[in-house]
């Protein structure tokens, strides 16, 4: 539901400017994808080339290799949520394992045909939650907001009953990096035997997440946000909810029969060193990331006087801050500064823009939802980016002002 502008020419050129790092122009949109890290890379090149056996090809040692790098990369996926080993199923990336979860919950029982998801949902989730109520012929409620982004508890709560197979609410938004109180949904879950499924794609990595502590039933994740691969993502739930899902892509049973099909193991074994990495490094990078936001906010205030933070204030992932620049249209002030890659809130479908779902359903007005700009960072970024962005940003937006001014 965004719109993020390619490498330009120039930037190609240039590439690459830190060593294995990526591109010389500032990327500051590490919620759309993050680099492989260098050491991920090592790891998969390693079983690109030496790992080529099926994974589930016990008989023989080759096979044995490549299911046992799978078993180790698992350990470490779990490791990162608090989960046991077996609950992670190795999917291609979130949005699969979404879908698995939402198709796999409402069609599991004709009784409960009905899903419930919050309004700031990622499009993956509303996407499969729409062919699920069209399969299942139940309904799809939607719950609301608050003007922060966060789910309103008690809306949310009026919409869930026994018909509800599974409730979707994110852990926290890739937009404005929100966080939301998944503990009291679960809790609504739970009375009402309602499934909760967390997609915490844009948690994980960057806070401490365990599964237990927000009582979800199903997690969702993807590799590629972490500094591993593209192709690689988990759902992650006990072996009860396993039994429960309906497996859409069941093939040869393979990742307990509910994720059928020759697992890719370099992706996993690359996704299984991000997730090692990631816990390990947690704390540190969050706190790089928290600082680098709070210099790029002291920067940009200082410049610009009716700059309004969209989202929480407090409570949100540490390297996300969306800002909105009233009388700036967002668009025009990324065009305007084509080293700097940020995001919008906006997509562009069939050439028509569109303004994105989050910031609406946030009570933005189109205007105001088309005046933000997502800032996200990441490992990579340093203070010298920051405090280049900060005065690009500055002065692309004086210059739309101005121009719109005219
Ligand atoms: N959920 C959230 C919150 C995301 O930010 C994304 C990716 O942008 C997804 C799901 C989909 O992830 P993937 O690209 O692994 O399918």
């Amino acid at each position: 539901m965004r719109v993020s502008r390619g490498l330009t020419s120039r930037a190609r050129a240039s590439v690459p400017e830190r060593e294995g790092w990526g591109c010389g122009v500032t990327y500051l949109d590490f919620n759309a994808s993050t680099p492989i890290d260098p050491r991920v890379l090592e790891a998969m090149m390693s079983s690109l080339s030496a790992l080529f056996g099926n994974p589930s090809s016990v008989q023989h040692l080759t096979g044995q290799a490549a299911g046992s790098a799978i078993e180790g990369a698992r350990e470490h996926v779990a490791a990162l949520v608090g989960s046991a080993t077996s609950d992670v199923i190795f999917t291609s990336g979130a949005s699969e394992a979404i879908t698995l979860a939402i198709l796999g919950a409402v069609l599991a029982d004709p009784s409960r045909p009905n899903l419930v998801v919050s309004a700031v949902e990622h499009k993956a989730t509303f996407s499969a939650a729409e062919l699920g109520v069209r399969l299942s012929g139940g309904e799809l409620k939607v719950a609301p907001v608050d003007r922060s982004g966060i789910v309103d508890v008690d809306e949310l709560k009026k919409l869930v009953d026994s018909s509800v197979a599974l409730v979707a609410v994110m852990h926290a938004n890739n937009e404005t990096g929100a966080i939301n109180p998944v503990q009291e949904v679960s809790e609504i879950c739970k009375q009402s035997g309602s499934l909760l499924l967390v997609d915490a794609t844009q948690s994980v990595g960057k806070l401490a997440v365990d599964m237990t502590d927000l009582g979800a039933d199903i997690l969702t994740f993807s590799s590629h946000k972490m500094y591993g691969p593209k192709g690689a993502g988990a759902l992650v739930a006990d072996r009860y909810v396993q039994r429960v899902l309906v497996p859409f892509f069941p093939g040869g049973g393979q990742e307990r029969g509910l994720r059928g099909g020759t697992q890719d193991t370099a992706a996993i074994v690359g996704f299984g060193e991000a997730a090692r990495i990631s816990r390990a490094e947690l704390q540190a990078c969050a706190d790089h990331a928290a600082g680098l936001v709070d210099r790029l906010l002291m920067q940009v205030r200082e410049a610009v006087e009716d700059l309004e933070i969209v989202g929480p204030r407090t409570g949100r992932i540490p390297n996300t801050i969306n800002l909105r620049f009233p009388g700036a249209d967002a668009e025009a002030v990324m065009a305007s500064m084509p080293d700097i890659e940020v995001s919008t809130g906006s997509a562009c479908q069939a050439a028509v823009p569109m303004v994105s779902h989050v910031l609406l359903a946030m009570g933005l007005t189109w205007t105001e939802a088309s005046e933000c700009l997502r800032i996200s960072v990441g490992r990579p970024t340093t203070e010298a980016d920051i405090d280049h962005a900060a005065e690009s940003i500055v002065r692309s937006v004086e210059r739309v002002r101005g121009m719109t001014a005219e």
